[in-house]
């Protein structure tokens, strides 16, 4: 039983949210909100990145379902753990590994 959790864990991890693509950079997860509103315009939306994310997409009536539907440029990307080889890619404002 234990065993059989450590690999469904593991298979979590590959579909896991490590950044964000916005703008021709890569964020981490601590700092692609404070890319887009800055930190002070969405202090008071709570919950975790992905919640704040879905909140200021509604403001710009982007379709986050739909990555095709905007570009990168115009809001970020979710950048999963399976896209990136470990090591490799740096958050473009705290440069921490993704
Ligand atoms: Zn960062």
């Amino acid at each position: 039983m234990l065993m059989v959790y450590a690999i469904l864990t593991d298979m979590n991890k590959a579909h896991d949210i490590v950044g964000y693509i916005y703008r021709a950079d890569i964020f981490c997860t601590d700092h692609i909100v404070q890319q887009i509103a800055g930190e002070d315009s969405v202090d008071d939306v709570s919950g975790a990145v992905e919640e704040k994310l879905d909140y200021i997409a509604t403001m710009f009536r982007i379709d986050r379902e739909d990555e095709l539907s905007f570009d990168s440029g115009d809001f970020p990307k979710v950048v999963f753990r399976h896209h990136f080889a470990p090591g490799i890619d740096r958050c473009s404002s705290c440069g921490e590994e993704l």
